[in-house]
């Protein structure tokens, strides 16, 4: 990252990614911890917030794809519906209730559109995405009502995709960085963007979805395109664990790892986290801290880039020590 975006752009505060699932944004319990989070962060640092859809809703939308009469179609779409009015109008005030009542309308409205097209991967994507395309300006404005200068961007503008002919995609990594760079460029520093995961684009300005889980990597390239020093990855686990700890009493949770090691692992589908999550991360060389947002002071786990300089590796060390000793 060049010194002078830094200190026209970010002020000189350190650019941070947040990325926050499924059920860290969907309850009012959740979000409440997103805000403390992001404005606490806002303190100390420039934070980019990612988000997932509310849990559950790519399950439901999912199954909304799949549905061949209107009437079965009908039985999701208000689950879909009931699920975010009930949620915003639990944690907006009045008139951003009014707001995000309007972009949900639009939210709908385009999918009942898109159901109506031909069964097709363009089609699938479209539905798939527009959960993201819902959660991502009710954070925005929850945000906004803590004070927060927040707005909501669509990753469609960011995240460039390359489709085959077999439906199979790629993400184009310099053109996502080209595009997200001129992106940052202009955001005003103040500004904090919430930016929807799990999408992005082909040329031609569709949506295509990356995958399920695919939040984690589309923070990774937004960290990787804006030369960010920190991925933090907020969940309601803390941390990495050799196995599902809410299905194994013996997983035990990493405390450290090595960017280099959580890469192949995460490969080979043993952390459990999108196949190319760690991909940009690894090549930008960022830290990668997975933390709970039930418990925010914890050390969670922390993914290390190896061969950084002696300094920060020691402090990351410090920390998995005093854990340890604290257990
Ligand atoms: N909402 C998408 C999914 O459920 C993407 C994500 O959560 O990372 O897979
Ligand atoms: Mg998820």
């Amino acid at each position: 990252m060049s010194t002078d975006r830094s200190h026209q752009a970010g002020k000189h505060r350190v650019v941070k990614v947040l990325k926050f699932g499924g059920t860290s944004v969907g309850s009012a319990e959740a979000l409440q911890r997103l805000a403390g989070i992001v404005t606490s962060e806002a303190g100390s640092s420039r934070p980019l917030v990612v988000v997932s859809a509310l849990s559950g809703v790519t399950d439901w939308l999912h199954a909304l794809e799949e549905e061949d009469t209107a009437k079965r179609q009908q039985v999701w779409m208000r689950k879909i519906v009931r699920r975010h009015q009930s949620l915003s109008h639990e944690i907006l005030d009045h008139d951003r209730h009014a707001r995000y009542l309007g972009r949900l309308a639009d939210c709908i409205e385009q999918l009942r559109d898109v159901l109506r097209w031909s069964p097709g991967p363009m089609r699938s994507h479209a539905i798939w995405a527009s959960g993201e395309w819902m959660s991502a300006p009710l954070v925005a404005l929850f945000l906004e009502q803590h004070g927060v200068d927040a707005d909501w961007v669509d990753a469609r503008k960011l995240i460039r995709v390359v489709e085959s002919a077999s439906g199979s995609w790629v993400v184009d990594r310099n053109q996502t960085r080209v595009q997200t760079e001129i992106w940052f460029h202009r955001l005003p520093s103040t500004r904090i963007p919430v930016i929807t995961g799990f999408l992005g684009s082909n040329s031609q300005g569709r949506v295509v979805t990356l995958g399920r889980g695919g939040s984690d990597y589309s923070a990774s390239l937004i960290a990787e395109a804006v030369g960010a020093s920190k991925f933090d990855r907020w969940t309601d686990v803390d941390g990495l664990y050799t196995a599902d700890p809410r299905k194994h009493e013996e997983a035990g949770r990493f405390l450290y790892l090595l960017l280099e090691d959580a890469t192949t692992w995460n490969e080979a589908n043993q952390l459990g986290m999108h196949a190319h999550a760690f991909e940009p991360v690894l090549h930008a060389c960022i830290p990668v801290h997975v933390r709970s947002t039930r418990h925010p002071q914890g050390d969670g786990t922390l993914i290390m880039p190896g061969g950084l300089p002696k300094r920060v590796e020691k402090d990351a060390r410090d920390l998995m020590d005093r854990t340890r000793t604290a257990m």
